[in-house]
């Protein structure tokens, strides 16, 4: 243990080197701030390095609030207003980073997702931001003017301390619950936490029946209750991933069947009608295998025993077979938690913060930014676009 002197005195401490926490402590530290960011890995921004399948998606040109879950919707709206998507961009071109837009909006690294987080380290090594690995934060306790933190590393002081550990997703890469720890130790809620952007797991009769299938992939419109994504689906030896399923899951709820049009734009129903009549000797197979993977069009039809030519069907089995391609219905025996969730859903309830500062209401010194508030993005580039525009709303007031 050290003793607090002038040189454990900081203006703005961050706990998480992560995405929001770089960027705010960057943002901080240009601002003439004595910054110090504190994180227990042993490296920062391990997130970003794995993100985008290490290519880090980050950020979305067409990224509006529309595009973020919370329980308070509009709190939101300000950070996102006042740092764009654009405004990150111009960061990543001021560093010169290749970048290449992939789905509409969609931007990503061309070469790795290092660049990214190199462009961070360098900005909060330009300002003046120290960083320090490897430290856990052992206590916080409120002074009359600032915190006293008692860490791995000694006891520290700061005038304002800003809350960037991230959510529970994939506790491997050094996620915890601190962040919620310390909102609760000043008396804030917590909203009910849960994995998001995570693939499903099957129950045990559909994951045999699909399980021939993993690595097949299709476009599908899947819809959970009035929500619904139109994107690729991917079988996988566990359940069902891809785009598509992992937007969902952050709308699903145990229990919940979700209804799959595997022909989305198409008029099943009308098409086999017509089929049965041109060539009725013709299968559902037949018809499947023009708009689906030929794995998964043999496979399902085998499910549904939907054998022998069209002209053995009758208009209602016709029917229950369109309804059933336009409509598959699946109850997922859950999700993949934590462990693969790309994001943690809820967190620090948002109408205890100036959606202005992200600080506390009635505590200005406190921050709390990044995917610790209940504000959690689509896939697709938005979780990292809240992550900056949080880390600079804090960082331009703390
Ligand atoms: C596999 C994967 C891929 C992803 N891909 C994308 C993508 O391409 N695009 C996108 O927009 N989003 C993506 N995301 C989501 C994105 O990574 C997060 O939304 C973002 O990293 C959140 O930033 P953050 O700074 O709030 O938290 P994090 O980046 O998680 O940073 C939190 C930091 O706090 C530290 N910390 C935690 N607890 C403590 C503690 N007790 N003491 C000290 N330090 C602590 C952690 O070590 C970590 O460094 C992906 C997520 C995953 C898991």
């Amino acid at each position: 243990m050290n003793p607090v002197n002038a040189a454990n005195h900081y203006d703005v401490v961050v706990i998480g080197a992560g995405a929001a926490g770089l960027m705010c402590a960057a943002t901080a530290g240009y601002r003439g701030q004595r910054v110090l960011v504190l994180d227990h890995a042993n490296k920062p921004g391990k997130k970003i390095l794995m993100s985008g399948g290490g290519r880090c998606n980050f950020t979305n040109l067409n990224s509006t609030p529309a595009n973020f879950l919370s329980d308070n919707p509009h709190y939101c709206i300000s950070a996102l207003k006042r740092y764009t998507p654009q405004d990150f961009l111009e960061l990543v071109d001021r560093h010169g980073i290749e970048h290449e837009e992939k789905a509409a909006g969609q931007l990503f690294c061309k070469d790795s997702a290092k660049d990214i987080l190199n462009m961070l380290l360098t900005e909060c090594d330009w300002a003046g931001a120290e960083i320090r690995m490897k430290t856990s934060v052992e206590s916080v306790s409120p002074l009359e003017q600032g915190y006293a933190l008692t860490t791995s590393a000694g006891d520290l002081r700061c005038r304002s301390l800003v809350i960037a550990s991230g959510g529970l997703s994939i506790p491997t890469m050094g996620a915890s619950g601190f962040g919620y720890d310390i909102a609760r130790q000043f008396g804030l809620k917590i909203l009910p936490t849960r994995a998001g952007l995570v693939p499903f797991t099957l129950q045990p009769q559909l994951k045999e029946q699909l399980s021939p299938l993993s690595g097949v992939s299709c476009p599908v419109d899947v819809h959970c209750g009035k929500f619904h994504f139109l994107e690729p689906m991917l079988v996988t030896h566990r359940g069902l991933s891809g785009p598509c399923m992992l937007q969902i899951s952050s709308y699903w709820s145990p229990g919940d069947t979700l209804a799959v049009d595997l022909l989305p734009g198409r008029n099943v129903q009308e098409d086999l009608y017509q089929l049965r009549k041109e060539k009725p000797q013709s299968t559902v197979q037949n018809y499947l295998m023009q708009h689906l993977p030929k794995r998964f069009a043999q496979a399902f039809a085998e499910m549904h025993d939907w054998s022998g030519p069209l002209q053995g069907f009758k208009n209602h089995d016709l029917d229950a077979a369109a309804e059933t391609l336009s409509g598959w219905r699946i109850k997922p025996a859950g999700t993949e938690g934590y462990r693969t969730a790309e994001v943690t859903l809820g967190g620090v309830d948002t109408r205890q913060l100036s959606s202005k500062t992200m600080a506390v209401l009635d505590r200005p010194d406190l921050y709390f930014i990044g995917e610790v508030v209940d504000v959690t993005g689509h896939l697709g580039g938005h979780n990292f676009q809240w992550a900056w525009a949080s880390g600079v709303a804090a960082g331009m007031d703390a």
